[in-house]
């Protein structure tokens, strides 16, 4: 089916799952908000760390860094500090550099403009568009995609899917743009869901060609984590947050590394420690300066990295 095949079908199926959602969704701290910077925090929180744990963290980091002129002046071992734990710390300092734009500038309220913003591709610019600037544009995440498939038959393809999402998200009430977006995620999460998807309860299984035999939809799986290059920085990062002035020397470092590998991996020879120490320098994470590795790149502020480019 295509997106514009049964615009009535889409008004029905949008309005279903808006009752389902005032009904049932669970809460969430995201969710109650639209501040912008809010959302894009929570957003990129969101990228690739669990929703239970974002829970936790996600109103921690808004009291520690509460707008997005606190977030570009911090310093970054203490936004990395504040992020440690949630994983793929570059989002962090993405999203520094992010609010360092936005504080000179201010909010883009496009799209197009909110891709420009450091770390924020197009995804994440569809979301904060539609939940903090009321412009009715879809957002298609893993569990938005897995309904889609299910629910319309329709081609594993992006643009395909995009395009619906698009025509779901502008179809009613244009006054209920953010919560169209927290509803058609919410639903692929917890009805449509990958294993024992809930089409018993379901609202919209009207007329599902996969109603009571859904098919699991994949995902691209991810790499074993232990021994892996990713494993190491994670470690160094951790470790480093967690030492007074974010920063110790290299030699105890490495130790620290050794005396946990059971989780993180076989101790590392010389040639990876190197190639571990300079991809988290290449990116910014870590700075070494007289055998002491510290967390963040060397005293400079988000401005100046934001000027380097992204
Ligand atoms: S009926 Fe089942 S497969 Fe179809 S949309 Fe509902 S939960 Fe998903």
């Amino acid at each position: 089916m295509s997106a514009n095949a049964a615009p009535v079908n889409l008004l029905r199926i949008r309005a279903d799952l808006l009752d389902w959602y005032d009904r049932e969704h669970r809460d969430f701290p995201w969710r109650v908000t639209r501040d912008p910077y809010a959302v894009l925090v929570s957003e990129v929180m969101l990228q690739q760390t669990q929703a239970s744990r974002v829970a936790d963290r996600f109103p921690r980091f808004l009291r520690r860094f509460p707008s997005a002129q606190a977030l570009a002046e911090a310093r970054a071992a203490d936004v990395l500090a504040e992020w440690s734990g949630l994983g793929y710390n570059r989002r962090a300092l993405s999203l520094q550099r992010a609010s360092a734009m936005v504080a000179r500038d201010g909010w883009p309220a496009t799209v197009s403009g909110l891709e420009q913003l450091p770390g924020v591709g197009p995804y994440t610019a569809r979301a904060v568009a539609s939940l903090a600037f009321e412009i009715p544009v879809g957002v298609v995440d893993t569990n938005v995609r897995r309904w889609f498939l299910r629910r319309f038959a329709i081609a594993d393809s992006p643009p395909e899917l995009q395009r619906l999402a698009d025509a779901l998200a502008a179809t009613g009430d244009a006054g209920q743009t953010d919560t169209w977006t927290h509803a058609t995620m919410e639903f692929g999460a917890s009805v449509c869901r990958s294993r024992e998807p809930r089409c018993g309860t379901c609202p919209i299984a009207a007329g599902c060609p996969s109603r009571g035999r859904a098919a699991r939809v994949a995902v691209p799986r991810q790499a074993t984590l232990r021994g892996s290059d990713r494993a190491y920085r994670g470690a160094v990062l951790r470790d480093l947050t967690l030492r007074p002035g974010h920063a110790v020397p290299a030699d105890v470092l490495r130790h620290a590394l050794r005396a946990d590998a059971d989780r993180i991996g076989p101790a590392l020879d010389d040639a990876g420690w190197e190639r571990v120490l300079a991809a988290l320098e290449g990116d910014g994470l870590v700075h070494q300066s007289g055998g002491v590795v510290a967390a963040g790149p060397p005293l400079q502020s988000a401005h100046e990295h934001e000027a380097e480019g992204r």
